[in-house]
């Protein structure tokens, strides 16, 4: 299993950050979690794109997380020479967003239509929304989601991909929860989103302030990794941004309730999980 973050970036516009995304490629396939601003240009840094994604997994509908989507939805189906159904997990409301999407899409829908001899079908998109539990199994790779807690966001999940006895867990945006807890168990490895709450009050900009009852601190973030037991964390989707030379900084506050391997994410990098028995 390999692991790329595709977007480390959060809802403010970096110029070398694109918006929350992360690619898994398993034995299956590759399965993208979320996808935030600019993730097809990272997804084709890595090598994959719209038509390369087995499925598309949503951790929540906040806007950062998801913009994305409706360009996943045009290049898979403009893209492909036969029909190409997408299929996206999401929690629920995922099937309403995805039904306005393909409404706001309809204009461009209808020229390709016009325009394309050979392409004669609309975007297929089937959507399948989740709770809790095992929700996907092929081969060996195995996907479970538990809630997450991003309140007042409701309803929001977290997703483990086990794979050859390997597995990662993909937080999203949490405070640390007995889902995530669950989850986490055992992992190889966490990639959680963060921010920082001691420079966060300290700009003092009420809207950000906001931001720091549903979010975890890089603290929270190897509290829970190390309850868990988890091998690497991932801390990414940093708020506010990464200053240059900081980068030390927010591995610190994390390492300081975490024993483990950290990675602070940029985009592209890349965790390689090998298989078990290799
Ligand atoms: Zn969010």
């Amino acid at each position: 299993m390999q692991i790329v973050i595709l977007g480390s970036g959060s809802p403010i516009p970096a110029p070398d950050r694109a918006g929350p995304s992360t690619l898994v490629r398993t034995s299956v396939g590759d399965l993208l979690f979320d996808a935030g601003r600019g993730v097809l240009l990272r997804a084709a840094a890595a090598f994959s794109g719209a038509v390369a994604f087995k499925a598309v997994f949503l951790t929540h509908l906040h806007s950062d997380h998801i913009t994305d989507l409706n360009d996943i939805i045009t290049t898979r189906w403009a893209m492909s020479f036969v029909p190409t159904p997408l299929t996206v997990y999401g929690p629920v409301g995922t099937a309403a967003l995805v039904a306005k999407t393909e409404a706001m899409l309809e204009q461009d829908i209808g020229y390709r239509l016009a325009h394309h001899e050979n392409l004669s079908w609309n975007p297929n998109t089937e959507v399948i929304e989740v709770t809790d539990g095992v929700v996907f199994e092929e081969g060996d790779v195995r996907i479970t989601v538990a809630p997450s807690d991003h309140a007042p966001v409701h309803p929001t999940v977290a997703y483990r991909i086990d794979d050859g006895g390997r597995s990662v867990v993909i937080a999203g945006d949490t405070i640390p929860c007995a889902g995530l807890d669950t989850l986490a168990t055992g992992a190889d490895a966490l990639v959680h989103t963060v921010i920082r709450r001691d420079q966060i009050e300290a700009l003092g900009i009420p809207r950000l302030i906001d931001v720091l009852d549903y979010h975890s601190t890089a603290p929270q973030a190897g509290n829970t990794a190390e309850r868990a037991g988890v091998g690497t964390l991932v801390l990414t989707h940093m708020v506010p941004p990464v200053q240059p030379g900081g980068e030390q900084e927010w591995i610190d506050q994390a390492r300081g309730e975490f024993a483990g391997e950290i990675v602070l994410a940029e985009d592209l990098t890349t965790i390689e999980l090998p298989p078990l028995d290799q």
